[in-house]
Parts: structure tokens; sequence; C-alpha cells
């Protein structure tokens, strides 16, 4: 019997986290399993063993072989009943994945090692520093002193991340949400994607993440809270998306910072996407109250 685990994920609500991520207090998730039957048709089963921080076991879970069975390369998903991470530090789990007759099944691949690591969530999401006038962060100069060579990529997120108070639990997850390619010169193959060389930046998706090429002058960290609210938005539901739509359409009319940025700046007034970046990128943690459960992972 030839089978594998193919992916494994933790699912808490429209959330997902990967195995090992941080995973804030109180979430309740449920375990997903996708396996793969790599040998001749067969039945397959899974069990699981999860323990919490200091080894007490939480949740045995068995899910029983099938009685149909699985076609070669075909993929059988598995998702386990909640679970509430009601304990801080890191949760371990151990894996067994079964094949071959539902009577007599053989361990065919198991996995044993870290669930996630659960930290404490942010106890408000007011902003410690005060509020400053205008426009909370405004619009940075061109940095013509940059090059490739002296610019540093990482103290310019770190930068981001400490002026726009992004938890720290998160700081992981957003050092490598986007892929930062910085060129002096665009190359060919990013010419031919349709980017012109006298363009500051461009971004594109693919294989499920975000791609920034950017000139080092225009690299800052007001350019990587836009992309990175992006990022935030993607984690929405359809239904927080709308959610956001009809809450924005009121407050671009009703609230003064908001205001002062459409005024000085209407891009974000282009569609609901690019405001949601442009509130978050020009005003961060001083928007207004409501807007902050619609950028997840940013509060
Ligand atoms: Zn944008």
């Amino acid at each position: 019997m030839r089978a594998t685990i193919t992916n494994m994920t933790i699912v808490s609500g429209s959330q997902q986290y990967n195995f090992s991520s941080s995973i804030p207090l109180g979430e309740s998730v449920s375990i997903s399993i996708e396996a793969q039957n790599l040998g001749i048709p067969t039945a397959m089963g899974i069990g699981w063993t999860v323990s919490k921080p200091g080894g007490n076991v939480i949740q045995q879970y068995q899910v029983p072989m099938t009685d149909f069975m699985i076609r070669t390369n075909g993929k059988h998903y598995l998702s386990g009943p909640l679970l509430v991470l009601d304990k801080e530090g890191q949760w371990n789990i151990q894996i067994t994945l079964y094949a071959g007759d539902k009577n007599n099944p053989v361990v065919a691949d198991s996995y044993m090692g870290p669930l996630g690591s659960v930290v404490t969530a942010p106890s408000q999401v007011r902003p410690a520093m005060p509020k400053p006038v205008g426009i909370p962060h405004p619009e940075e100069p061109m940095y013509t002193s940059l090059t490739l060579t002296n610019i540093d990529v990482n103290a310019i997120i770190t930068k981001w991340l400490t002026d726009w108070e992004v938890p720290v639990q998160y700081w992981d997850f957003w050092k490598t949400a986007t892929d930062m390619q910085v060129y002096e010169i665009y190359p060919p193959s990013l010419l031919a994607m349709g980017l012109k060389q006298d363009t500051p930046a461009g971004t594109w998706e693919s294989g499920g993440k975000r791609h920034l090429a950017i000139k080092p002058q225009w690299l800052n960290p007001g350019v990587i809270a836009h992309e990175q609210a992006h990022n935030s938005y993607a984690l929405l539901t359809p239904a927080q998306k709308a959610a956001f739509s009809t809450i924005h359409a009121t407050l671009k009319n009703t609230d003064s910072t908001i205001r002062l940025l459409y005024s000085k700046n209407p891009y974000g007034l282009t569609n609901d996407v690019e405001g949601h970046a442009e509130v978050y990128r020009y005003i961060g943690q001083w928007m207004p109250a409501q807007l902050t459960i619609f950028y997840p992972r940013l509060f």
C-alpha cells in the first residue's frame, strides 16, 4: 500500500492555518487532512491524537476505514470535530494514515510534531500612540539614495510592522506573506508580463501568493502596508467583503480623516479593494474602530 498525507491544515471559520502557525488563544478549530493514494485502489482511514502544552491528550479521533475504494492517485479528505485551543503554548499532534484491506489495514504514513503555537490574542485594538493630525501615515518621498546594494528589505518591513503597530504574533506571517523582489532594472520576464521599465512597482498573484517587483527608491513602509492590506482582504469571506463595502461607503462621506485622504488622493475610490488598502496604508491603526475587524492579522 502506498498512500501519503499531502496536506494538513487547521480551519477556524473562514481562516486556515498551516501546522506550526501562531493561532490566537480561544479559537475553535478543526483539523483537516488530505491524503493521496499512490498505489492500487484501496480503502483508507486515519487517526490522530492532539495533546495540549504540558502533554495532556485532549482529542483522540479515529476516522474508520472507508467502505469504498480510493482510486490510484485519488485524494481523500478527512476533517475532525471542533477543538478549542484554550491553553497557551505549543500543541502537538500525532497522525496515522491507514490503507489497505478494510479489516486488516496497515500504516501507510504518519506525522508527529507541532500542531500550532497558541498565543494570547490582543486584548484591545486601540492604538498605543495618539493619532497624529492630518493623514497619520503620509506619503513617503522617493528615496533617491536607495540602491540594490544598500537597501535593507527586512528593515523596511520591520518599520512597517512597528509604525503600524501590527501585533507581534503575526510578524512571522507578514514577513513572508508577500514575495518582494527589488530590481534596478526589471528583467525581460517581468517586461513580458506587461510591466513597464519606468514604473515604480508591479504586483501580481501566482501560486496563491502576492508578488511585488519594485525599484529600490520606491520601497517604503507605506507601499508594504498597501500590499499587505490586500493580503489581509483576501482572508475575508464574501459576506465580510460586502459588509466592508457598506461601511466604507458611509465612512468615506462621514469620517473626517477618510474624507481628507480621498480629497488629497482619490485612488481608494477606484474600488473597494483599493479603498480597503488605502485606508490602511494612510490611516493604519487610527482608522475608525468599526473597520478594524475587516483587517485580519493586522489588528
Ligand atoms: Zn492596490
